[in-house]
């Protein structure tokens, strides 16, 4: 396994191209505005060092027989898949942000079962390949962006349906030894901190889409591919000089990407589906499945950093006492647990599929994401009502530390006796962060519309729910023949 440092320098090794605000990033490593994501990503090395994270943040490789980090695991059983959840949780309490690194894992699971199926059916070898591509990421322990989402154009229109046929990634090209492929993935999750893209298609195709219906993997900094940076809420705050308070968390953060494809030629060992449209939906349901299941995971620790947060407010409040207090705090574990329920519960109903690997209760996992469209805008909710206005009015750290106005602001920024101005502006501007700020992409909105927005579990559901044996159930019971 690399250590935290392997994994920056190997970062740094890479020709990236990268964009942000209009300008291209030499050094994304070194840059400002990147460098806190990549701190997460960073965060989930340093945690599989750990002797007390083993168990967690490690496993035993069903291709190679070695120890490797959980990230680039096949599960292999339902405790594999519960430890996977653990793993989130613990991640997203280290950073409280989006560490990145789930959605290559959860491509890697998805994809190995799939391309089993496809060989089954076809007589193609993209199992092999893509077993063989997975020893390769787990002994360089690499970190892949797991990439479905597809810029999507009219919605009304699948892929073939576009005026612009780039507006889903599709293969433009088929040569003896290799595809081109043209297109783009929106909202990138760590694209800028992975050595690899892993490209899967985005919706279930027919016939007619077949040249969308592609998966492959290729190394980030391939001829032919871009990546612009996302903009996100205060970003630039980074920028300035005096951030350290006003950034609420300064050393972490994640980041999403639009990655773009402009003729890029894939090997054909890195080919695991070439327009086989009728195993699309199956890759991406299943992808689709794991990535909810980790939002019982990753939004539950940082919503425990959130609760920590709006506790530490509170108590510098200097009512820690109030019982409303403590009533919203208690209600907020509830809703963060609850959560956490359902992340384990679809872990606990996971079941080995045919290429040998497990997958979670797909049912309980759409469930488990449908409310994380919810339940962290309750607790965020909470958190603010916590904290009160002055999270949103305080004046900055650069106001604090003015020889002039400074000692204004902590005067009449005191709260409780015994808590300085200083930390009490650190915790309101982190409750800032997790709510408004940078970290609200991927506790927020990433929670309504990440893994699928909140529509796409309710297909799931309905399909997976069987509304039919229910009815059957109250037939009997009312005695209708
Ligand atoms: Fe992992 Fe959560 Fe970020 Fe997805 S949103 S990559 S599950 S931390
Ligand atoms: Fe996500």
């Amino acid at each position: 396994m690399m250590t935290k440092e392997q994994y920056i320098e190997s970062l740094r090794k890479m020709k990236l191209n990268v964009w942000y605000m209009g300008e291209k990033i030499e050094n994304p490593v070194d840059h400002p505005m990147i460098r806190p994501s990549l701190n997460s990503v960073a965060m989930t090395y340093e945690l599989a060092e750990q002797p007390e994270y083993q168990e967690v943040m490690t496993a035993v490789s069903n291709l190679t027989g070695k120890r490797i980090n959980r990230f680039c695991h096949l599960h292999q059983s339902t405790e594999d898949l519960i430890n996977k959840v653990k793993m989130q949780r613990l991640c997203g309490q280290k950073t409280a942000a989006c560490f990145q690194r789930c959605v290559g894992m959860d491509a890697f699971n998805a994809i190995y079962s799939t391309t089993y199926e496809i060989d089954q059916k076809h007589g193609t070898e993209y199992h092999k390949r893509f077993t063989e591509y997975l020893k390769y990421v787990q002994d360089n322990d690499l970190t892949i962006d797991g990439a479905m989402t597809d810029p999507k154009g009219d919605r009304s229109q699948g892929p073939s349906g576009q005026k612009d046929p780039d507006l889903y990634l599709h293969i433009v090209e088929v040569r003896p030894d290799g595809i081109v492929v043209r297109g783009a993935k929106a909202h990138q999750t760590g694209a800028v901190n992975s050595h690899e893209h892993l490209i899967m298609p985005t919706v279930a195709m027919k016939e007619e889409d077949k040249d969308y219906a592609v998966s492959f993997a290729i190394a980030s900094d391939a001829p032919g591919i871009t990546m612009i940076y996302g903009r996100q809420s205060c970003d630039t705050r980074k920028m300035e000089q005096y951030h350290d308070i006003d950034l609420g968390n300064r050393q972490f953060g994640g980041h999403e990407a639009l990655v773009i494809f402009d003729d890029v030629f894939i090997p054909n060992e890195r080919v695991f589906m070439c327009k086989e449209y009728d195993f699309a939906g199956m890759m991406v349901e299943r992808f689709a499945g794991y990535h909810r299941q980790s939002y019982g995971g990753c939004k539950v620790g940082v919503g425990d950093v959130l609760i920590g947060a709006a506790a530490l407010a509170a108590d510098f409040n200097g009512v820690p006492k109030a019982s409303h207090i403590k009533d919203k705090l208690i209600e907020m574990m509830h809703l963060n647990e609850t959560l956490y329920s359902c992340g384990i519960a679809c872990s606990c109903e996971g079941k080995q599929m045919a290429a040998g690997n497990y997958q979670i209760d797909l049912l309980l996992a759409n469930v488990c994401k449908q409310n994380v469209t919810r339940l962290p805008y309750e607790i965020a909710r909470l958190a603010e009502d916590i904290a009160g206005g002055l999270m949103v009015t305080m004046p900055s750290e650069a106001d604090l530390r003015n020889k002039e106005i400074g000692h204004y602001v902590e005067k009449y920024l005191a709260g409780a006796p015994g808590v300085s101005t200083e930390d009490r502006m650190r915790i309101l501007r982190l409750i800032e962060n997790l709510t408004l700020g940078t970290a609200a992409v991927g506790y927020r909105t990433e929670s309504m519309h990440g893994a699928g927005s909140p529509q796409a579990q309710r297909v799931m559901i309905a399909r997976q729910g069987d509304l039919e044996s229910k009815k059957k159930l109250a037939k009997n019971i009312a005695n209708i023949k």
